[in-house]
């Protein structure tokens, strides 16, 4: 039995509302190019071009994603040819086709992207290096603001087009986002958390006081999202008697979401005082956090600390401090990670049921039923172990296109399957199951297998916490 981590839930994306939709293809740089030289003007006045660039600048303002208008005209259909991947450098225009196949019936534009796969199957998504717009000529065009008329409005539709671009899917909520075009002209709060949850936010980091567990602050910093294949990014700052202090020592706390399994190598400095340097996973079933998961004191040049191994997708919080009480002075930090087939870092091991179980995995989850699993009662399973620290109220979802999906949840006491056993076959979206239940701290297997015998595919579980 194989399970692979796909996309990570986070702690702050469950808390909100959101619908939003990210693919798994996103720009590597915090920047694109956008080549701007469509000609002629709207029925009412102003430039294409200028309607164009204004959609750029309303994404680069609320996102650490910038949009860089260059004046000029480039084809987007360039290598846009079948078997053609773009010609790497983005181009905006209206055409009759998309790049000579047809637009759908209803289809007002089209965004075609390409890029280098993050692994040789590409099943991790891709780094976007060209993003072409074409907006379809046979459609009759104008910039208004407001309800929609009976023209199509270019402006919306390029937000739209612009958003995919970003890597953003269509969301389900009224949003730019959604599938189709409708009185909203500007972006919306859903548009933005998506973004932001791929690029990270223009706000200078935001301290965000979680009280309930350490009483110490934690600082979000700008580029706290590492989605890229292999991404770098540095942080710097200052150990000070203002700061928090855990165990008499002081220390800074720094929230970093990985979206993928990843290879790390974090590496902090100070020529001031010796650093000492945690990294901690959170997870939506733990409100209460472990001591550590990682912590070293002089594994970097000198006396700097160092971190340099596999970590599961997820979100950690990265803590500066030293071991001596009364350190204080400047720090810096950096972060390697790289996305591209890093070893696996989950521990399984062998249940006294002669089945493999996979500890503490990500919130999000994918594996594939397969022959060689362990059979019961003629259908294949897989189990899946999870910790739960504190009292949560969970709602798990299991979904296959490839089989009836059957969902269990098991109670583990000392080692041995215990009271709490919940079966849902189809509580989810069609065949798919859901379990949404309220667990006290202590360890549960999920249990995935299928309603039929001898079925097998692939699946998906989602493990999310519910609010009150
Ligand atoms: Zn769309």
């Amino acid at each position: 039995m194989r399970i692979t981590a796909l996309l990570l839930l986070t702690l702050l994306s469950i808390n909100s509302s959101h619908a939003f939709n990210i693919s798994d293809n996103f720009w590597n740089t915090d920047q694109a190019v956008f080549h701007v030289g469509i000609s002629g003007s709207s029925p009412t006045g102003g430039t294409w071009n200028d309607a164009f660039k204004r959609s750029m600048a309303a994404w680069s303002n609320v996102s650490n994603f910038k949009f860089i208008a260059v004046d000029g005209y480039l084809d987007p259909c360039i290598a846009r040819g079948a078997g053609e991947f773009g010609d790497g450098s983005t181009g905006v225009d209206f055409n009759a086709t998309v790049c000579g196949t047809e637009f759908g019936e209803s289809t007002l534009a089209v965004t075609l992207t390409a890029g280098q796969c993050q692994n040789q199957q590409c099943t991790g998504g891709f780094t976007i290096t060209d993003a072409d717009i074409v907006f379809n000529s046979g459609e009759s065009w104008d910039v208004y603001s407001g309800p929609l008329k009976s023209a199509s409005e270019f402006e919306r539709v390029a937000l739209h087009e612009l958003g995919h671009a970003l890597g953003l899917n269509h969301s389900t909520e009224t949003a730019i986002m959604q599938a189709f075009v409708s009185d909203s002209d500007t972006l919306q709060s859903d548009d933005i958390a998506g973004v932001v949850s791929i690029y990270g936010t223009t706000e200078v980091a935001q301290e965000i006081t979680i009280s309930n567990i350490y009483g110490v602050t934690l600082q979000a910093p700008s580029n706290a999202t590492i989605s890229a294949g292999s991404s770098s990014n540095t942080q710097s700052g200052t150990l000070s008697s203002s700061d928090n202090q855990l165990d008499g020592k002081t220390l800074d706390l720094y929230q970093y979401t990985f979206k993928n399994d990843s290879s790390i190598d974090i590496q902090l400095n100070s020529q001031v005082f010796d650093p000492l340097l945690y990294l901690v996973r959170v997870s939506a079933t733990q409100a209460a956090i472990p001591g550590s998961t990682f912590v070293d004191d002089d594994s970097g040049s000198g006396n700097n600390a160092r971190i340099s191994q596999p970590i599961q997708a997820g979100t950690y919080w990265l803590g500066v401090s030293s071991e001596d009480s009364s350190a204080q002075g400047d720090y810096e930090i950096s972060i390697i990670s790289n996305t591209s087939n890093p070893p696996s870092s989950f521990e399984t091991f062998t249940s006294v049921y002669g089945v493999d179980v996979l500890i503490n995995p990500n919130p999000n989850i994918s594996g594939s039923l397969v022959s060689s699993d362990f059979k019961f009662n003629d259908k294949f399973l897989d189990l899946v172990q999870i910790e739960v620290t504190a009292t949560s109220t969970v709602q798990i979802d299991l979904n296959s296109s490839d089989f009836d999906a059957s969902l269990l949840l098991v109670d583990i006491v000392n080692d041995e399957v215990g009271a709490l056993a919940l079966q849902d076959d189809d509580g989810g979206d069609g065949s798919n199951s859901r379990i949404e239940t309220t667990l006290s701290p202590g360890t549960y297997w999920l249990g995935v297998t299928s309603f039929s015998a001898n079925e097998t595919g692939s699946y998906d579980i989602a493990i999310t916490l519910v609010l009150p």
